[in-house]
């Protein structure tokens, strides 16, 4: 059985990898690199995700922040704004991804909130995917967030081919734009929300693999802590906080913009 869903995982990533090189887009050379956001709030349902000490559940947080990231966008862009949910339903991490590369976002958002056993931790982190992770907290933090996939039916494990597959991944482009992507959100997430940065980090998250677009993972604050529990329940500082990455996003479409847009357009770093 694990045999036949690492084959068919191998088929569709790459059929995925296929589309991605034939899809060069012409309109994007108009100069709005950005015209699909696909805005993926975690959790949902069954599974909640972390827990507060006061019993706020991360799924709530995230749907909130992600529906108010959304507002935001619509309202600054012209661009389409799609959630991989917008009710409290759970959805398995990899049908996140496909969501996104079907409606052919531009990129990708998830939004999550951390959890540590040290009640003092405090601050965003913001990831993109890799391999290897960062140190030893990012991949604490991925492992967390993978285990939700195990709520779905097929759990898979990986093996040399999925790490032939991500290596191969880190040599594309949209990995070198998630890395940017995540730069300007996070950095926006220090000026704009005040928050206390530990840092532009990259692991294995389940539901950035196979991403064909720059795709990030923001940690908004943690919930484990009871201070920043307060601030990730307050609608202000969600707003805050969804205000904040929404100018990341604008400032990387500024980035792209004077790069001449993604740079699959200017086809100088594609992928042979
Ligand atoms: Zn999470």
């Amino acid at each position: 059985m694990a045999k036949i869903l690492k084959i068919a995982f191998l088929a569709f990533f790459f059929a995925l990898q296929a589309a991605s090189a034939s899809a060069v887009n012409v309109e994007s050379l108009a100069g709005e690199p950005i015209r699909v956001v696909v805005i993926d709030p975690g959790h949902g349902g069954d599974d909640t995700g972390a827990k507060g000490p006061s019993g706020m559940a991360e799924k709530d947080v995230t749907l909130s922040i992600a529906l108010k990231l959304a507002e935001v966008l619509k309202e600054r862009m012209d661009a389409r704004v799609l959630l991989t949910r917008t009710s409290d339903v759970f959805i398995p991490l990899e049908e996140r991804t496909a969501f996104a590369n079907a409606n052919r976002a531009d990129i990708f958002i998830s939004i999550h909130v951390n959890a540590a056993a040290n009640r003092d931790a405090r601050g965003t982190e913001t990831f993109f995917l890799s391999m290897d992770a960062t140190d030893e907290d990012a991949r604490r933090v991925a492992a967390f967030e993978n285990n939700a996939y195990q709520a779905g039916e097929a759990v898979f494990t990986g093996g040399d081919d999925l790490k032939d597959i991500l290596l191969d991944m880190a040599s594309t482009r949209s990995h070198h734009e998630s890395s940017t992507l995540a730069e300007a959100v996070h950095m926006s997430m220090l000026g704009k929300a005040g928050r206390e940065g530990r840092g532009v980090k990259q692991a294995r998250f389940t539901v950035l693999v196979g991403a064909t677009m720059p795709a990030v993972l923001v940690e908004v604050g943690f919930i484990s802590n009871p201070s920043e529990e307060k601030w990730l329940s307050s609608r202000k500082d969600q707003e805050l906080a969804a205000r904040a990455i929404a100018d990341g996003v604008a400032s990387f479409r500024e980035i792209m913009t004077r790069r001449g847009g993604f740079i699959e357009v200017s086809g100088k770093l594609t992928q042979d």
